[in-house]
């Protein structure tokens, strides 16, 4: 009781200390949202929106994102431009970001959150399958991060990449996804190091989430895990302060700052809890 306490006091320091979120920062910030024509893109789509931001979104889906942009100039931002990409294909993550730098003429946030679909299921050797996501959840966002460092690095920018709790610790069923995540943080905790050493005015967020109410993520864990799901809106809005306020990292919800932390202390329990968290019949 005592240690789970003292973690909590850990993260709450960790709260109290961060810079106050200032909403009216983000009006008229011209922000590029990947994964943005569902789940927590869209819902941060919206949140930039009410804030009076300048926003491009992507996805593959073009009609979606048409829905969502016109979502988006009714709440109130002051453009919303949408194009279709498909992350997965080796040009597409280099015309986003021209597309939204010739559009607004430079770029305050670039928030990296697409994910390709993906079994949630024993892996059982489906190597293509693996390299196709790497292409789509994680050398995409080298490449877009690369592509926008000039613009942010000029206007004191931030680059937000929404990463998972399974970029931390591995849990079974989702061995190529894991992977991607693992990649993410690896890659731009590296980045992190190397701007802050060369002084960059570039700000990296990575943002850990637990389960979050997403359509996808419900249909995926429905059965098979029984934890408690976040709601998407409010995660969305976690991110955006995260980046605004140019916070290295964000866990949301709180436990999976704990979580992370204790995993490394306790390896057998910690693996005899994730093991028997998972529905698996043989
Ligand atoms: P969704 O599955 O709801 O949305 C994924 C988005 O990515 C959609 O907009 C989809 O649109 C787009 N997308 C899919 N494939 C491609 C592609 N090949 N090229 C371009 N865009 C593509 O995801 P969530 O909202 O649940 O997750 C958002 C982020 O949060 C992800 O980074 C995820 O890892 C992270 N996260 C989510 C958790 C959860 O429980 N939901 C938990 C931990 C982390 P379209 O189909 O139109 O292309």
């Amino acid at each position: 009781k005592i240690l789970l306490v003292s973690l909590f006091v850990a993260y709450l320091s960790n709260k109290w200390t961060a810079p106050t979120f200032d909403a009216e920062s983000l009006r008229g910030a011209r922000v590029l949202v990947t994964g943005a024509s569902t789940g927590i893109g869209e819902q941060m789509a919206y949140h930039y929106a009410r804030f009076g931001a300048q926003i491009v979104i992507t996805a593959r889906r073009e009609k979606v994102l048409q829905q969502v942009a016109e979502k988006c100039l009714s709440f109130g931002a002051q453009k919303a431009l949408y194009i279709s990409a498909d992350m997965a294909n080796e040009s597409d993550p280099d015309k986003v970001v021209d597309f939204a730098l010739e559009k607004f003429g430079g770029l305050d946030y670039l928030v990296l959150n697409h994910i390709g679909p993906t079994p949630y299921s024993m892996w059982e050797g489906d190597v293509e399958h693996t390299r196709w996501l790497m292409k789509v959840n994680f050398f995409s966002y080298v490449q877009m991060a690369w592509r926008a460092l000039n613009a942010l690095e000029q206007s004191k920018g931030s680059l937000v990449v929404v990463s998972s709790l399974l970029g931390k610790i591995s849990t079974p069923f989702a061995a190529p996804y894991t992977s991607t995540k693992f990649a993410l943080n690896g890659f731009f905790g590296t980045l992190q190091h190397e701007l802050s050493m060369k002084k960059s005015n570039v700000s990296i967020s990575i943002c850990t989430l637990g389960l979050i109410d997403t359509d996808s993520a419900m249909e995926k864990v429905r059965g098979i895990i029984d934890a408690p799901a976040y709601p998407a809106t409010e995660a969305a809005l976690n991110i955006i302060s995260t980046g605004a306020t140019r916070q290295p990292e964000l866990f949301y919800p709180w436990f999976t700052y704990i979580v992370n932390l204790i995993k490394d202390w306790f390896p057998s329990i910690t693996n005899y809890v994730i093991q028997n968290s998972f529905k698996y019949i043989p």
